[in-house]
């Protein structure tokens, strides 16, 4: 039995078990995140088993992030590209009209990490006086995670990917839509970042 992660969501109690380990590359990137953004309070890192369909969520100082929903997420990013296998033995992606190659775990990677950078931008928020309620707050963790990217230097084309398999379609959003979120990151990543220093 692993542990259970116990948060209140305005008037209720949910409770979530925790992944046994947490894989290594979330660490390392997770640190990598935080001295990007030189944070005063560090959040803590929880992995959950699943973070309710949300993919993460932050709550009172915690990272969380939902190992099936990351998966699926994932697998969603991964449908865009073709398969091919090279003599190498892992089996790299072919972008559609892009002769691009990435492994799986390059993407699984890149999903995280933009996840998490888009969790950790709430606390950053709160950090730093910008903080947001909403769909507003939620377009604020993801300038975040545009100016992480850029800071960091990592692929902006699976983390528009991602970003845009993550933003809401339906009537009733909590969550920018998907172009809303793609461009909030694109235009931080071009204007904003040059402003943050490079871990
Ligand atoms: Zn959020």
């Amino acid at each position: 039995m692993g542990d259970t992660v116990v948060v209140v969501n305005g008037q209720r109690y949910e409770s979530y078990p925790m992944t046994p380990t947490i894989p290594i590359g979330v660490v390392n990137d997770f640190e990598a995140i935080l001295r990007s953004a030189e944070l005063r309070c560090r959040p803590r890192l929880a992995m959950l088993e699943s973070a309710g369909g949300a993919v993460g969520f932050h709550i009172g100082g915690l990272v969380a992030l939902g190992e099936r929903d990351l998966i699926d997420l994932g697998q969603r990013v991964m449908s865009h590209f073709a398969w091919r296998r090279t003599p190498a033995h892992h089996v790299p992606l072919l972008r559609f009209g892009n002769p691009n190659l990435v492994t799986t775990d390059e993407v699984m990677q890149q999903v995280v990490r933009i996840v998490l950078a888009h969790e950790v931008g709430h606390s950053w928020a709160i950090q730093s006086g910008n903080h947001k309620a909403g769909i507003a707050g939620e377009r604020v963790a993801d300038q975040f995670a545009g100016m992480i990217a850029q800071a960091l230097g990592w692929r902006s084309d699976l983390d528009a990917l991602t970003l845009a398999h993550m933003g809401c379609v339906g009537p009733s959003c909590s969550h920018p839509s998907p172009s809303t979120r793609v461009a909030d990151y694109e235009h931080a990543r071009r204007f904003i970042a040059p402003y943050l220093r490079a871990a």
